[in-house]
């Protein structure tokens, strides 16, 4: 479904960037953001305190917390005849992003099967390349693919096939303008703030080799991947602060399957960046920091989510629920 035009409605799901000029490519090894400028408005946000920091160097370690015993998207630990749910094992950070910390007896067979949903579609379509530049280890081990499509195509999608020895990987993250449970921005904006761009090896000149003057990043399936990094708020959310101390408020949306091509609104609800907190710099693959955010005369739970920290990508905030205290 990439490169989908976007849906009549005019909301828009799918997003790329297009490098049309490769004088304009960022340099080997370094961030860059596109488009350049600052944001056309700025919203009135909460401040976040941290509380708890877990980091992830680049090498994968394995690291086990202790067993939930129910399944933390919809809180069972039985089925409807009182049976006992067999729980499976979660990923804090998706498997596929080389990060070995597991949360045991976590989640149901029901559950699971809508949170893989999304988790593959983005590890598939976003990060192929990536993970095999960065040889991380997934569940089966590196990616034994060779071979990536390329889209070069503009407004629609085409794609050539590349071998990963010159296949041009940039690695690309939104930045999203701040969340709506924690600014005062509509609870239906679904435009990101602006791209970075971390390029890892996309070089003009080894591209002119293949007669190829332009290119575009992976499409992002916003709706997606805002659930893949509020499954991974949740998650971490939960184990620490145990769910009977607060009200969650994700549940819904994680448990929920928006098939590709489909117009979804209010992805962005909980899922955000704070514009006025810039990130220090790391040399982390991966961060999640949890702890609050103050807003609006309400103190919520919430948790920073940091991916490649190490590229400077940006830090996703996200409120997992209320205090019920
Ligand atoms: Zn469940």
């Amino acid at each position: 479904m990439r490169g989908e035009p976007p849906p009549d409605d005019g909301r828009r799901r799918y997003w790329k960037f297009g490098w049309f000029d490769l004088s304009a490519l960022p340099q080997i090894g370094k961030m860059d953001y596109q488009p350049k400028g600052g944001a056309s408005r700025m919203f009135a946000e909460g401040r976040f305190r941290g509380e708890h920091l877990e980091v992830f160097p680049a090498v994968k370690a394995s690291h086990i917390l202790r067993p939930m015993g129910y399944c933390v998207y919809c809180l069972r630990d039985k089925d409807g005849a009182g049976n006992v749910l067999k729980l499976t094992s979660e990923h804090i950070i998706p498997e596929f992003f080389g990060a070995g910390l597991e949360l045991p007896d976590a989640s149901c067979a029901d559950c699971q099967k809508v949170t893989s949903k999304f988790e593959n579609s983005i590890a598939r379509e976003m990060f192929d390349p990536i993970r095999k530049s960065f040889s991380l280890v997934g569940k089966n081990g590196t990616l034994k693919k060779t071979n990536f499509p390329l889209d070069i195509g503009r407004e629609t999608s085409k794609h050539e096939f590349i071998h990963l020895v010159h296949f041009p990987t940039i690695l690309v993250m939104p930045s999203l303008y701040p969340a709506s449970s924690y600014s005062r921005r509509a609870i239906n904006a679904d435009d990101p703030f602006n791209f970075r761009m971390y390029n890892i090896n996309a070089d003009a000149a080894v591209l002119k080799r293949y007669a190829l003057d332009s290119f575009s990043s992976q499409s992002i399936d916003m709706v997606r991947f805002a659930q893949m990094i509020a499954k991974i708020a949740h998650v971490y959310g939960t184990y620490h602060f145990d769910s009977g101390t607060f009200v969650p408020t994700l549940s819904g949306f994680l448990r929920s399957d928006y098939p590709p091509g489909t117009a979804v609104t209010g992805h962005f609800e909980h899922v955000g960046c704070l514009l006025h907190t810039p990130d220090n710099p790391s040399n982390n693959l991966h961060e999640i920091e949890v702890g609050k955010i103050d807003w609006n005369g309400e103190t919520l739970q919430a948790v920073r989510v940091r991916l490649f920290a190490s590229c400077e990508m940006p830090s996703y905030y996200v409120t997992i629920g209320r205090s019920s205290a």
